[in-house]
């Protein structure tokens, strides 16, 4: 049994959380990782319920910066038709580049994680207090037309925006 930090990702013997690379595990030669602690194991426990940022480990720091800058500048209105809901939208038109907004949408699809809202599915990307989502579009389709001109964004409500297990 040896302390160390973890060469490769793994996944914990006890808790079945994931262990990224570095992070402080006791190993075993027969027996595999486990985190050190049962403290450490639930807090992986407690990271993984919680509804945080994109789960895509493809996005690059770079991707999420652009995101982050493009996200948090974008003009925002407070959308009226559903007070009920409270959300805001920005729209394709009130980008100054096109090509900003398409790769945002497109950002958001391929690294953001399914959540619902009302009745309906869609996919979500966290930005501290906020999560966006974008509103049309098959993200499985080759078709390039974008097939949205908004993107909405609410304050973050894990009990009412449920994230698809
Ligand atoms: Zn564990």
């Amino acid at each position: 049994m040896v302390t160390m930090a973890a060469k490769w990702a793994g996944k914990c013997r006890v808790c079945g959380m994931p262990l990224p690379v570095g992070s402080q595990i006791e190993w075993a030669k027969d027996e595999g990782a486990r985190h050190l602690t049962d403290a450490a194991c639930a807090a992986a426990k407690l990271l993984s319920a919680a509804p945080a940022g994109p789960v895509d480990c493809t996005e690059t720091p770079e991707e999420r910066v652009r995101i982050m800058r493009l996200l948090l500048t974008a003009s925002w209105r407070v959308a009226k038709t559903m007070p009920q809901v409270p959300h805001e939208y920005t729209l394709q038109k009130m980008w100054p580049n096109f090509d900003d907004f398409t790769w945002a949408v497109y950002h958001i699809r391929r690294v953001g994680y399914r959540g619902r809202f009302g009745s309906a599915y869609y996919t979500y990307y966290d930005i501290g207090e906020h999560q966006y989502w974008e509103c049309g579009g098959d993200p499985a389709s080759d078709d390039d037309r974008i097939g949205t001109t908004l993107i909405n964004r609410a304050v973050r409500a894990p009990r009412s925006v449920g994230r698809e297990a």
